[in-house]
Parts: C-alpha cells; sequence; structure tokens
C-alpha cells in the first residue's frame, strides 16, 4: 500500500494518525493529558486537530530533502522550548503543567539509570523502546529535549576530523553509569544522593553541549556523553529502517560535513554505510550531489523508504508535542 501511496497524499496520513492516537488517548485516559484539555473542558479535541495539522504541514515541510534538516532544527526546537515552558511552570507551581502533579528529572540518563536502580520498568522506558521499534534512532532525531540543544548547538559546518576514540569512549560511560546506578542502588544510598549524582550528570552534559558541541559542530553531547545516545546507536537496529550508501557514490566527502553526528568518516564512507552514530536524520541527503545515501525500509524504494521513516517520525514528534511532559 505504501508503494502506491501519492505523495501529496503523506501528510494527510501524518494528521491522521496523529490524530487517531491522540484522540484514542483524550477518550481513554482517565486524567486529561493534553494541555487545552487541563484549562479549559472540552478544547482537548481542538488541541488535538490543530496537532495534527501542524503534522501534516510538517511532514510536507520535511519530505523535502533541501528543507529537512532546517525544519528539523526548527520543530525540534519548538518541541523543547515547549517542554521546558512547561516543566518551568511546573517548578513555579502551577501543577497542571506537569503529567503527574510530581517532578521528575528531564535527563536522558534517567531512562536508563531510573529502572536500574529501582530494579523495575517504568512508563519512560517502555515509549523509549516503542519509539525504536517504529522508527529506529528517531529518538536522537526528532524526540529528545537535550538532543535538540545538542543540535542547535552543533548548528553550522561540521570539523571534518573524526571524534577520536568514540566508541571506548561511549562504551566506558555507559558501562560506568550502570555499574555506579547498581552500587548506589546496592547501598541503599538515599533520595536526595542519587537525585544530585542524576543532576550533576545532566549539568555536566550542559556544559559539554555549550562549551564543546558549539566548538566543533558536531553533537559531542549525543556522540559521546549520552548512554541513552549509546543505546540508541544498536537497539535501532530492532527497527527494520537502515541507511546505506550506494554505488554511485564519488567517495568526495562532502557530506561529511553535514553531518553532526559523526557519522560519515571516510572509513564509513568507503564501507557505504553511515557509522554506527547516524540518527536517520536526513542532513546530510541535500549535500550529495549524486544522491548516494539512502534510506532502506524491507522491499519500498529508498525514496518511499524515506517518506514512510518521515511519516512515522513527525507523527511521532507531533504526539510528543502534544503529551510529553514532566
Ligand atoms: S543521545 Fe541522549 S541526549 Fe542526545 S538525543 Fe539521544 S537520548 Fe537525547
Ligand atoms: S549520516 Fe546523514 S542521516 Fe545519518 S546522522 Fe549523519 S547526517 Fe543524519
Amino acid at each position: 500500500m505504501i508503494r502506491n501511496l501519492r505523495h501529496n497524499s503523506l501528510p494527510i496520513i501524518a494528521f491522521l494518525v496523529t490524530c487517531l492516537i491522540l484522540g484514542m488517548v483524550q477518550l481513554k485516559v482517565e486524567r486529561p493529558m493534553l494541555m487545552a484539555e487541563r484549562l479549559v473542558q472540552g478544547s482537548g479535541w481542538i488541541e488535538i486537530l490543530l496537532i495534527g495539522i501542524y503534522a501534516a504541514w510538517i511532514t510536507n515541510k520535511m519530505l523535502d530533502p533541501s528543507q529537512s534538516a532546517r525544519w528539523r532544527r526548527i520543530t525540534w526546537t519548538i518541541f523543547t522550548v515547549v517542554f521546558f515552558g512547561q516543566f518551568a511552570l511546573g517548578l513555579a507551581g502551577f501543577d497542571k503543567f506537569l503529567m503527574t502533579g510530581k517532578l521528575h528529572l528531564p535527563i536522558p540518563m534517567m531512562i536508563l539509570g531510573g529502572p536500574v536502580f529501582r530494579g523495575q520498568i517504568s512508563f519512560m522506558p517502555i515509549l523509549f523502546l516503542s519509539t525504536i521499534i517504529i522508527s529506529g534512532p528517531a529518538w536522537c532525531s526528532q524526540l529528545c529535549y537535550f538532543g535538540a540543544m545538542d543540535n542547535l548547538a552543533a548548528k553550522g559546518k561540521t570539523e571534518m576530523k573524526p571524534v577520536r576514540n568514540k566508541f571506548r569512549t561511549k562504551h566506558i560511560l555507559l558501562l560506568l553509569i550502570i555499574i555506579v546506578t547498581l552500587l548506589l542502588r546496592f547501598f541503599g544510598v538515599n533520595t536526595n544522593l542519587t537525585t544530585a549524582f542524576a543532576i550533576a550528570f545532566g549539568v555536566a552534559g550542559i556544559g559539554i553541549i555549550l562549551l564543546v558541541s558549539r566548538r566543533k559542530g558536531k553533537m559531542i553531547h549525543c556522540i559521546l556523553w549520552c548512554p541513552i545516545g549509546t543505546l540508541v546507536n544498536y537497539m535501532k537496529l530492532v527497527s527494520p529502517f537502515r541507511m546505506y550508501i550506494d554505488d554511485s557514490c564519488t567517495n568526495c566527502m562532502a557530506c561529511t560535513r553535514h553531518c553532526n553526528y559523526d557519522a560519515l568518516g571516510k572509513p564509513d564512507i568507503l564501507n557505504r554505510k553511515p557509522g554506527m552514530t547516524c540518527t536517520y536524520c536526513g542532513d546530510c541527503l541535500a549535500s550529495c550531489k549524486t544522491e548516494s545515501i539512502r534510506y532502506k525500509f524491507l522491499s519500498l524504494q529508498s525514496t518511499q523508504a524515506r517518506n514512510t521513516w518521515i511519516v512515522l517520525t513527525i507523527s511521532l514528534h507531533a504526539i510528543f508535542l502534544g503529551l510529553a511532559r514532566m
């Protein structure tokens, strides 16, 4: 079916998917989840309609490879401003702007650290896993609020030099997080100390975004520091979406400067496949004169595979915009 869909029907699909999921949430979840519904009863339906229109509009923009990097940056920033704006209002005492009325730490590492520390799976890891199954690494290209900040900081042309020892560093960091969290749990360290540990990790991450990513033009926080990014790099393989470089590639390396995720170094290009840190963001597509960088999804042609990924990812993005709050 996807094979035969016309290009201009894709925004309509994004609209329908977004409205359907948000509509189900509005109908089935007892506590009002949409912000408008919390403020004025019944107005959640208007919000759903507006978010659906937004999903259709952004899908239309992002389908054009020459526009997608710009619109990805704009929409990801909007999501982050809305998310942290609501968080700030929640902190200021307006409980309606918080998901449960209780504050949580908005640090991606908590998706891993929280369940390891408590020894039980909560809503966030399930949500995270669902997004990976639906659209692979879209979490790190369109859905995470810290990623949006790193993306903004790294805006502009990237340093050509690859990040040294990328994989060794990120694997060590991931292991350290798990070991430290297990130790905190084993010794029954109190919540104040564990919270301080998580906050320190988050603040260090923001420091890396502001000081290192901005200077290098690469998303060093997401490439090296964030353990969730490392998990995404590998777990994305459970989704059938892939990216590859076809044989029309001339090895000119023009795309390298357009990848903030450091996934288009010389070995990756010669290997005809973006590196493990690729998030399928698509920022590199327009830089390739021979259109050699392609999406793959089952037996679909690469343009259809990309369109499918855009519809799914933008629908998720729009749903998160409507529902994501602490
Ligand atoms: S690497 Fe971490 S901070 Fe970056 S986008 Fe992914 S989850 Fe978010
Ligand atoms: S290789 Fe292309 S699609 Fe992959 S992360 Fe880099 S810019 Fe995005």
